[in-house]
């Protein structure tokens, strides 16, 4: 018998009756488009994350794009990103006509390096091709970039910030939880993300009054004054009634779900170390440990040898962005960001959730250190 690697069965057990509540009172009150319980929703998030504006759309990807489209970013505006992520945090530039420009990462928090951030700035600025518009950085498997750095260079080359909280809702920075650094904080609500409904979902977050205004009119095929004026190209970008209700109970529950899983992680930290590289996160960061990642040699034999021990693994990313096929056009080669080819090789996420019990970890523990004993 395999051990799950995220259990949102387990989850659903303990919330059941509310999700199921939730659910009916949609059915019955009909209103399955901006329906009450999404304004209840984004009261709840703006809350929980300490920002003036959480506005809900249709998923992590169109909560990227649109704050992106509310700066009017296009045809030869450079943004500036990690190629260690998922695809849609690079898409949604290439969507609108711009050019991602990928910064290598820092090894110890897989994250964006700002060092490489100013450089890359610098260049793109003196090359002259490209205008430097923003910078994405991302909250990698839960854990805060450097945003104070990032915000730094920003405010210098006069650069838009869009957080990539996808994985990371909840997880704090400098003793605040992530949605107001930045210009604009995008998060995912699908399913596996540490906050995930039953499809896809997400929201932006935003202290800005007017970038508020225009996702809020972005969101809706760029609405004017009613759903009929329309003052701008936008999308259908909205969260479904049924998702926002399944949210909230999920919502309540979030916080005592990172304590959680901060014991797995801590679990994994203290019985891994010196067998391969635990995630280190800096003193002034929590993470919402979205993954609970190593860095390991053999790492395709160990990924093997797990998956026989009935122990489940991924790897997050096999490919980093920048030598992708989609964007083969943009001219990158093996080579052009080092960290983050290396750490693709040598990368592998163990399984991580809220409701792992102590025998489903040290199922995993014990298979990690059984691999490497019997090698060496
Ligand atoms: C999941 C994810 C997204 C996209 O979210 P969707 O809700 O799947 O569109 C964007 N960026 C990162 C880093 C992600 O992990």
């Amino acid at each position: 018998m395999s051990i799950p690697f995220i259990d949102l069965k387990a989850q659903f057990n303990t919330l059941e009756h509310e999700i199921r509540e939730g659910i009916d009172r949609v059915l019955s009150h009909g209103k399955f488009v901006m329906g009450p319980e999404v304004a209840e929703l984004e009261q709840a998030l703006s809350d929980f994350a300490g920002v003036k504006y959480a506005l809900t759309c249709s998923s992590g990807t169109d909560a990227l794009l649109m704050p992106l489209m509310a700066w009017e970013i296009g045809a030869g505006d450079a943004v500036f990103t990690t190629p260690f992520t998922f695809i849609a945090t690079a898409e949604v530039v290439s969507l609108l006509g711009a050019t991602p420009v990928f910064v290598d990462i820092d090894e110890r928090t897989f994250n964006i390096d700002p060092v490489e951030l100013e450089k890359t700035v610098l260049r793109i600025r003196k090359e002259g091709n490209y205008q430097p518009k923003a910078v994405i950085p991302v909250d990698l498997f839960g854990l805060p970039a450097d945003h104070q750095a990032i915000e730094d260079i920003a405010r210098k080359h006069d650069l838009k910030v869009l957080d990539d909280a996808a994985q990371a809702f909840g997880a704090k920075y400098n003793g605040r939880r992530l949605g107001s650094f930045g210009n604009a904080c995008s998060t995912s609500f699908f399913p596996a993300k540490p906050l995930g409904c039953y499809g896809d979902g997400g929201a932006v977050l935003t202290n800005d009054d007017k970038l508020a205004d225009s996702i809020k009119s972005i969101r809706v095929h760029g609405q004017g004054s009613n759903k009929y004026d329309n003052v701008r190209i936008g999308i259908n970008g909205r969260l479904d009634t049924i998702q926002a209700a399944i949210l909230l109970p999920k919502l309540r529950v979030l916080a005592e779900e990172l304590t959680k899983r901060q014991i797995v992680a801590d679990e994994y930290s203290r019985s891994l170390t010196g067998i391969v590289e635990v995630p280190r996160v800096p003193e002034n960061c929590t993470s919402a440990w979205a993954q609970y990642s190593i860095l390991c040699d053999q790492r395709d034999s160990l990924r093997k040898f797990l998956n026989e021990s009935g122990v489940p693994t991924a790897v997050y990313y096999e490919k980093p962005l920048h030598l992708q096929s989609a964007f083969k056009a943009l001219g990158y080669r093996p080579g052009d960001l080092g960290v983050s080819e290396s750490v693709s090789e040598r990368v592998l996420s163990l399984p991580m959730h809220a409701y792992m019990n102590p025998d489903d970890q040290s199922k995993v523990t014990g298979a990690v250190r059984k691999h490497y004993e019997s090698r060496s």
